[in-house]
């Protein structure tokens, strides 16, 4: 088993004018191939900065950052963007769907940036949506003709359309209902089951409860790591 991810002593210091933010001081975290890992601490910990890092949306201030044995710490944007497109789903709590575009057009985006011609495109959206347990006959809604818990099935198909080795998810149930939220979890859990690694970030103790290992943000740091309570994951409790 190789490791995903692995954060060596990682600092982020967001500067504002003259005001200094220290968001991660000196975080370790070695993530491995078919892991599913959850990330919870009080708002402001740095848990979006971490995911952020990792997904190579922002860089670390220092420290270093590996990804599938490779050192993205100092990467160019150029290379930032091909990495994040080659190794990289992420999901977000507020979907980040395109409305103007079609579902079908969402999906393809990734794929779109790789170059990938249209004829390859299709086959691989609907593989994606089927596995998210969406349907055919979203293909050509507009997002916001779909349910929160349909769009962040969407959200989740277009990343992983290109089969990315590590999947990010920053709080994807945070606006959902309770039964959304389930489908979304069941998604994630049938995902890690074929082999993606996965990192996400929730408030959510029901939800962290269903990955295999959870660890606490305070002040930038890594406090505490618990075992979750699988009888307490939100695919094993009923009502809500
Ligand atoms: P969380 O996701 O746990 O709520 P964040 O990672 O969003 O925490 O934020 C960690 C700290 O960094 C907070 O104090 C936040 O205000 C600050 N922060 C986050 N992003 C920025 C930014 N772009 N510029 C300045 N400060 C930021
Ligand atoms: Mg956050």
């Amino acid at each position: 088993m190789g490791r995903t991810v692995e954060l060596v002593n990682v600092w982020k210091i967001y500067k504002t004018g003259s005001v200094e933010t220290v968001a991660l001081r000196g975080v370790d975290l070695v993530v491995d191939e078919g892991e599913f890992i959850s990330i919870m601490g009080p708002s402001g910990s740095g848990k979006s900065t971490l995911l952020n890092i990792v997904g190579l949306l922002d860089r670390p201030s220092s420290g270093i950052v590996r990804l599938a044995g490779r050192d993205v710490s100092s990467m160019s944007s150029t290379e930032m963007a091909f990495y994040r497109n080659k190794f990289i789903g992420f999901v977000f709590q507020r979907f980040n769907l395109v409305n103007r575009l079609s579902v079908r057009e969402n999906i393809e985006l990734p794929l779109i940036a790789r170059g990938m011609p249209k004829s390859e495109r299709y086959k691989l959206v609907v593989e994606a949506l089927k596995m998210v347990g969406g349907e055919e006959s979203w293909l050509y809604k507009k997002p916001n003709q779909l349910s929160g818990g349909q769009q962040q099935r969407v959200a989740i198909a277009r990343a992983i359309v290109t089969s990315p080795v590590l999947l990010l998810a920053d709080e994807p149930t945070g606006n959902l209902d309770r039964s959304s939220a389930r489908t979304v979890i069941e998604t994630f859990v049938k995902l890690n089951r074929n082999g993606l690694t996965i990192m996400l970030v929730t408030h959510d103790p029901e939800v962290a409860n269903c990955s295999e290992k959870i660890y606490l943000l305070r002040d930038g740091r890594i406090w505490n790591t618990v075992e979750p309570e699988k009888d307490r994951c939100i695919l094993e409790t009923v009502g809500g």
